[in-house]
């Protein structure tokens, strides 16, 4: 089973993704964190992204589709999720032609629907274990009082993304809805789509993945 979850920066991706890994044992496939590794390793391509996800635009397709070929070539799982890839028509046909040399297929793609003011809302709010990842938010879910992490235990290290703030937000959303948000037609247009409310409460998000999982 191969999913990807689809929608704007902020929608809960990578906290849905967390909890498929949890309980399904599945391999979360983020983009994202994998370009952030590639920065704070200091290599060459590292120093190329950090500027560019700083200002909240997109890296090249070459590069991320590089990462993800990458990572389908030498980690072996029964299910991956991809979260924060594709996010142009070009990489979505790139993962169709990946997988399809790899024998696999695609099963679901979630596109989890959020209306901007949460997002900005959300993401301004945001914060990480710099342990562990779990992701803290100032209204809904704060930084405990002791600063020691619920999850790993580990204390006072929280870090805020770069691309956390309302300049480089805009940029990001924009990218989303130019470059991003036509995957929602091509996806549709196989027969692939299910959209789900992004806006509950994290339980209530999980409980709608599950339920399109089960279909
Ligand atoms: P979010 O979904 O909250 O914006 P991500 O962690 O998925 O966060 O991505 C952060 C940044 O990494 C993006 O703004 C972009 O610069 C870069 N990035 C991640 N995935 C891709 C991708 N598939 N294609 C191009 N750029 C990407
Ligand atoms: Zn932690």
């Amino acid at each position: 089973m191969n999913l990807i979850l689809l929608g704007p920066p902020g929608a809960g991706k990578g906290t849905q993704a967390r909890f498929l890994v949890e309980e399904r044992g599945m391999v979360q496939l983020s983009t994202g964190d994998m370009l952030r590794a590639a920065k704070d390793s200091g290599t060459e391509m590292g120093q190329i992204v950090a500027d560019v996800m700083a200002r909240g635009a997109l890296v090249t397709d070459e590069i991320v589709i590089g990462l993800i070929r990458e990572q389908l070539e030498t980690v072996k799982a029964s299910g991956f999720i991809f979260d924060g890839f594709p996010r142009t028509l070009a990489q979505a046909d790139a993962l169709s032609d990946l997988l399809a040399e790899k024998g696999q297929t695609l099963d679901a793609v979630i596109a989890m629907e959020v209306d901007d003011e949460a997002l900005v809302a959300r993401i301004t709010a945001r914060a990480t274990c710099a342990g562990c990842g779990e992701v803290y938010n100032d209204n809904t879910k704060p930084i405990p009082a002791d600063g020691k992490c619920t999850k790993c235990g580990a204390g006072n290290k929280f870090t805020r993304r770069a691309d956390d703030n309302e300049e480089a937000l805009r940029t990001r959303l924009m990218e989303y809805y130019k470059k991003t948000s036509p995957l929602i037609g091509y996806y549709y247009a196989k027969g692939q789509l299910s959209t789900i409310d992004g806006l509950g409460d994290m339980n209530e998000v999980k409980a709608a993945i599950a339920a399109v999982l089960a279909d």
